[in-house]
């Protein structure tokens, strides 16, 4: 169908990958029920995608039934500027620059022939959902991390009778609707007072403030993952589960455009040549760097447990090395593998892979259940420690990382957790709950599935208000 004819929605991501990669899922899944979307975030992004991916990220792409199409927004920013990674100063940026951006972005639609009928944004700028509302545009929310989090964080903000920790050795544990009683370890740690984080914990706060301006809230999880949960906060806030989004591409895509932010290294021939069940994935995402000394405990446990592994080191900000320590790369030259980056997704679906050793971010955690790989969770702050918890002892599916936050991990117990997974007396058990997970998510997905019903209900008003 001509483009001008097709609804248009623009969908808005917070510059990073972990924002990035659920909200250009959610892109190709609405075109692919048959609408023109434009994918949007900063000109850094956009350069960094167009960079890791070929150019893709510049062209417009027939999906399905609809289109997609790609506009990076200027949050007015020197990328020679030292302190560019400052989230701080991003955040900053972003609240006094994307408005107008956002806005004469939604202009230009207009006047090129394909006026926007919808946004859907990130909680992360808020201040877009308020540029939509304003133009009188419907819009919504894409929840990137779990209904669990989200019930955490909106009993934080919206309900004082719930007493939260202030520290890490408080007593208090929290107790919320729908949920397990959370320890202050697995409590989000940007609500802990001690958190260094600050600019952080006001985002959160703010994502808050204008929610009810949001048509609905979707988000990156299913149903029949997080059912208790989503109904206690119904008549609070209602959440509208529509993943996992990137299973809900894997059959109608052929990795049409991707969003990594970085070029992707040649791994998967490597993973090829190795026995079914045999390679642990390591990788703690796109944010975590390791201190030294946690790095060096990693690597010893990584070499002990005598596995297999595919590993993904980052190297810190503005810096090349990974940090890695020589003698590590030399001893385990023949039996492992590292790389800067790789297509995560690929990875964790290949028959090679026997467990991921995760940072327990929510697009990994959710890839992770969707693929059937079972994990050992090492959370280092955020959300992390409460994906961890219920990856371990609600979902089923692997075991956490014993280290206090702050406090390092010991290669003894890198070894210890990864033997428990790939070959201890209860990884049957985990490796059949996380295919149990991999089949819901699937059902979920598919045609009539939970997920599928309510991103179609979506797509359905969208359509009928831009009639
Ligand atoms: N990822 C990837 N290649 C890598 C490491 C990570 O493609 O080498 C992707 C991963 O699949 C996920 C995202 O980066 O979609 C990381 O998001 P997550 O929420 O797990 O963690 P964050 O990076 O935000 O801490």
């Amino acid at each position: 169908m001509e483009e001008a004819k097709l609804a248009h929605v623009l969908v808005v991501a917070f510059p990073s990958q972990g924002h990035v990669n659920p909200v250009l899922r959610l892109a190709k899944r609405l075109a692919s029920k048959g609408l023109l979307v434009t994918f949007s975030s900063t000109e850094e992004a956009g350069l960094m995608m167009r960079k890791a991916t070929d150019n893709k990220a510049s062209t417009s792409i027939p999906i399905g039934k609809g289109k997609m199409r790609f506009e990076f927004f200027s949050d007015d920013h020197d990328l020679n500027d030292p302190n560019h990674t400052d989230l701080d100063a991003l955040m900053e940026r972003l609240e006094k620059n994307g408005p107008k951006a956002m806005a004469d972005l939604i202009d230009r639609q207009a006047k090129e022939g394909r006026p926007v009928s919808c946004v859907i944004t990130n909680p992360f700028l808020p201040w877009a959902l308020d540029v939509a509302t304003d133009a009188g545009i419907q819009a919504g929310l894409l929840w990137v991390q779990s209904c669990a989090v989200f019930t955490a964080y909106y009993h934080y903000c919206n309900d004082p009778t719930i007493k939260y920790p202030a520290t890490l050795e408080s007593e208090i544990s929290v107790e919320l609707p729908g949920m397990p009683v959370l320890a202050p370890a697995d409590i989000p740690s940007f609500m802990l007072e001690t958190n260094p984080y600050k600019s952080l914990t006001d985002v959160i706060v703010n994502q808050f403030k204008n929610i009810k301006k949001a048509s609905w809230v979707l988000v990156e999880s299913f149903m029949e993952l997080e059912r208790p949960i989503i109904e206690a906060l119904e008549g609070k806030a209602s959440l509208l589960p529509i993943g996992p989004l990137l299973k809900s591409l894997q059959d109608v895509e052929s990795n049409t455009i991707r969003g990594d932010l970085w070029k992707s290294a040649d791994c998967i021939e490597w993973l090829d040549s190795h026995e079914p069940g045999s390679v642990v994935y390591v990788s703690l995402g796109s944010v975590v760097v390791l201190d030294k000394e946690q790095l060096e405990e990693m690597a010893w446990g990584i070499k002990n447990s005598g596995r297999k592994f595919l590993w993904v080191v980052r190297p810190a900000p503005n810096e090349n090395e990974t940090g890695l320590p020589e003698w590590f790369l030399k001893e385990t030259a023949e039996r492992g593998m590292v790389v800067p980056w790789c297509p995560q997704d690929e990875v964790l679906l290949h028959p090679s892979v026997a467990c991921f050793f995760t940072h327990c971010g929510w697009n990994s955690s959710m890839e992770s259940l969707c693929s059937g790989v079972p994990v050992v969770g090492f959370p280092q702050w955020g959300d992390q420690v409460t994906n961890a918890k219920f990856l371990a002892d609600v979902f089923g599916v692997g075991v956490r990382v014993k280290a206090d936050r702050g406090s390092l991990a010991s290669r003894e117990e890198v070894e210890r957790c990864i033997s428990e997974v790939v070959g201890g007396p209860r990884a049957e058990e985990m490796k059949k709950m996380a295919m149990k997970w991999k089949e819901a998510a699937a059902e979920a997905v598919s045609v009539g599935g939970s997920s599928d019903r309510n991103i179609q209900a979506v797509v359905d008003d969208v359509k009928q208000k831009a009639a």
